[in-house]
This record gives C-alpha cells, structure tokens and sequence, in this order.
C-alpha cells in the first residue's frame, strides 16, 4: 500500500524527540509567537533548530503551527520568524489565516503551507481554492467529516490530505468558538483556549436551578478512530494526525508507538486487519492514558452520545510511567534508570521500546546511587541499577499495570 505519515504532537524538546524515537513521521510542535496554545513553554528558536536537526537523522519531518488568527496588531516579527524556520529545516506551517499563508509565500516559499483544521475545509472546492490562490499543499481536514465527505475531497482535490484519528476534539467546529473569551477573556483564536466547554455548571431554568448535585459539562469525546484507518489510506489520505500538545511524555510514546505497529501492520498486508488484531492495537492504544472516546463524525454525525455531559470523565490512566532507561550494561545484565513513579522490589515491569514489541520482567533487586539496596523506590528522578534479563536501550520506557 501507498506510504502514509503519522504525524504526532510534541509540547516540548522532550516530547518531540520521544515521538520521533517511537516512530512518528513527522511532529507538529509550536513556538511561543503566532501558535494557538502559545505559551511561554512552546519552543524557543533554539529548540526548534535543535529538534530539526534531530529528526532530520531519523528522516523525520517537522511541522510548525503558525495557526492563530492574527488581528492587524499580531503580524510584527512574523516574516523574521518564518524565514527563521525556513533556515531550520522546518517543512512545514500549519496555518489558519490566509494573510499569514501570503507572507509566508512570499517570505519563506519553501516551507510547504498546510491548512490548519480550524480553517474547517469540508468540500473539495473549499480545497481546490486553497491551493489555487494561496498556494497551499495540504490541507488538515475539518473533524466535522464524515468519511464519505473525506473520500470525496481527497479524490476531487490535487494536494494532500490529512485526517486527525485521535485525540481531544473541541464541541465547536474545531476552534470556532468565543466561549473561552466570554468566560475568562482568553481567546481562543490567539492561543488563549481554556477549555471553559469542560468546566462544570449548575443548570438553570431561568432563576431555579435544575438540580444541584447535578453538575453539568458539554466537552465533547476524544476521538478514537483506529477503525477507520485501513478506509482512509484508501481513501487517499496523506497524513494520520495525533492531538495533544499539551500530553506527557508517557501518553505521546504509547499512543505514537501503537498506532506506528498498527499503520505498518496495515500497509505490510495491504488489507484491514482481523478483528482479533484490531483489538491487539487497539488495546495497547488505550495504555496511554485516555479520556472518553468516540468515533467523531467518520460514522455519520456524531449525537448525543458523544458528549460529555456529565463529570466523572477524566483521563483514566491504567498503567503507570515508572521509569526511563538511562543505559544498559550487557555484562552484568543491569540498566541503570531514571524514576518517575513510585515501586517496589517484585513488581512486574513493561517495557516500551521503539519499533519492538513489548516486552515484560520482574524487578528483583533494586540499587541506589549510593550503592544500597532498597525495597522501594519512592524519590522521582533517582537514578537506580536493576537487574533486567534482556537488553534494553537508552529511552527506552518502564511502566505497570494497573
Ligand atoms: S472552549 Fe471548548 S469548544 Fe471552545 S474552543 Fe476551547 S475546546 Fe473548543
């Protein structure tokens, strides 16, 4: 089958690099001007060099999110900025203003433009424009498709497509939304989101209120779309896209590296796959840690089934990050790592390591830094020698079952 990237999320340095090393094709990531989810801990100019620079050895593309509206005050420094990130290496923008897809076509014309989400292109026309005036390459299409509607843009239009399959989706048509500005004067258009549609409120009919012990939320279920893969790369669809900026470290090697087993098993046998390896990936899908989940609109548009109305919905997080591997010592059989979560001597570990399949063990003793042996490991960021049976590598993850 045709190749097809799987481009992942990263927050920082240390996301990025984990997405890369799990297998993702290439990362989106942000800097700190002209992103939504700007913030002060996005990318600085050095980070984003250093991150290309790292995925360019893994033959890894990165993305940059230049997806705010821009209001007349917003454009200084824009055109410095983009010819900054031409010079890095990076291949990509992800943008959701058409005066920022001019500038950029005329400041830096090698970046390829990709049409942010939150441009909410549904049609193929929609599509065609895109391309023809504003010289775009790909455009990231609305969440609001269904599949009938993305095989029909991407057979009807000259340039790629991409299609988110996982992750948070906004109640609103991706983004279009003031509710965020209402309730704490930050826009949402400009970085600010603070997810007021997840809040909890007390329902009103008119000044009585409904019930309260009730409390009331309206954020919609994350997608899960691994079902719908082996229909989109057939239909024609470039680009298999993560959210999640905002996830750990643990949560982008998890879900990078399931749906990297999945999307390759798919593309190695050319056909979809059985229902019991379906449930394989899908379950080691679900070890990151996961909110609710839905089919978003693939199936048809979506009903009341895929909200979230009431608490009680957070992330449910059925293993537990315990460790990264620092090295390896193939002599003595022991690795030295770097603790994030509490353990104790005797518990089974998983390990999580790009591109092999999971692997698991027994912790029999556990040394500190000093040279002590201990029974439980309680300080996050210790740096303790255990003994494993078989060869991990350096990043390689440690996690429990819950
Ligand atoms: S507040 Fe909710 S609906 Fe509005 S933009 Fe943010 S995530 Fe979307």
């Amino acid at each position: 089958m045709r190749k097809v990237e799987l481009l992942a999320p990263a927050g920082d340095l240390a996301r990025a690099k984990t997405a890369i090393r799990y297998g993702a094709d290439a990362v989106y990531i942000g800097g700190q001007l002209f992103s939504l989810r700007s913030r002060a801990s996005n990318f600085t100019m050095d980070d984003i060099r250093e991150i290309c620079a790292f995925a360019k050895d893994y033959g890894c593309a990165i993305h940059v999110t230049v997806n705010m509206i821009p209001h007349d005050e917003d454009f200084e420094g824009l055109r410095e900025y983009l010819i900054k990130l031409q010079e890095y290496g990076v291949k990509a923008i992800i943008c959701a203003s058409t005066a920022i897809m001019k500038i950029a076509r005329e400041c830096a014309p090698k970046l390829e433009i990709h049409c942010s989400t939150q441009m909410s292109v549904t049609n193929s026309l929609a599509a065609k424009f895109m391309r023809e005036e504003f010289g775009v390459d790909r455009v990231v299409l609305a969440r609001e498709c269904t599949m009938e509607q993305v095989k029909e843009i991407t057979a009807n239009c000259d340039i790629e497509t991409e299609a988110f399959i996982h992750g948070g989706m906004c109640v609103n048509y991706s983004g279009r939304c003031t509710l965020s500005n209402r309730m704490t004067l930050r826009d949402a258009n400009r970085g600010g989101c603070a997810q007021s549609c997840r809040w909890q409120y007390h329902l009103y009919d008119e000044d009585k209120e409904i019930s309260d012990d009730l409390l009331f939320t309206s954020g919609s279920k994350d997608l899960f779309a691994a079902d719908m893969i082996y229909d989109l790369i057939e239909a024609g669809v470039s680009s298999f896209k993560i959210e999640g900026r905002m996830k750990t470290e643990y949560y982008i090697a998890s879900v990078i590296s399931a749906y990297r087993h999945l999307i390759d098993e798919i593309l190695e046998t050319g056909k979809p796959l059985s229902a019991e390896r379906m449930a394989y990936h899908k379950k080691e899908i679900l070890r990151g840690e996961n909110r609710e989940t839905c089919i978003g609109f693939y199936q048809g548009v979506p009903g009341s089934e895929s909200i979230i109305y009431h608490p009680n919905s957070d992330a449910s997080v059925n293993h537990d990050f315990l460790a990264t591997v620092k090295s390896y010592d193939d002599t003595k059989k022991t690795a030295v790592i770097e603790t994030r979560n509490p353990f104790d001597v005797n518990e089974a570990f998983e390990v999580l390591s790009p591109g092999r399949e999971n692997r698991s063990f027994t912790v029999n003793s556990i040394r500190n830094e000093d040279g002590e042996y201990i029974e439980k490991s309680r300080k996050p960021m210790a740096l303790l020698e255990i003994p494993v049976p078989f060869e991990l590598r350096a990043e390689d993850i440690l996690r429990r079952a819950r």
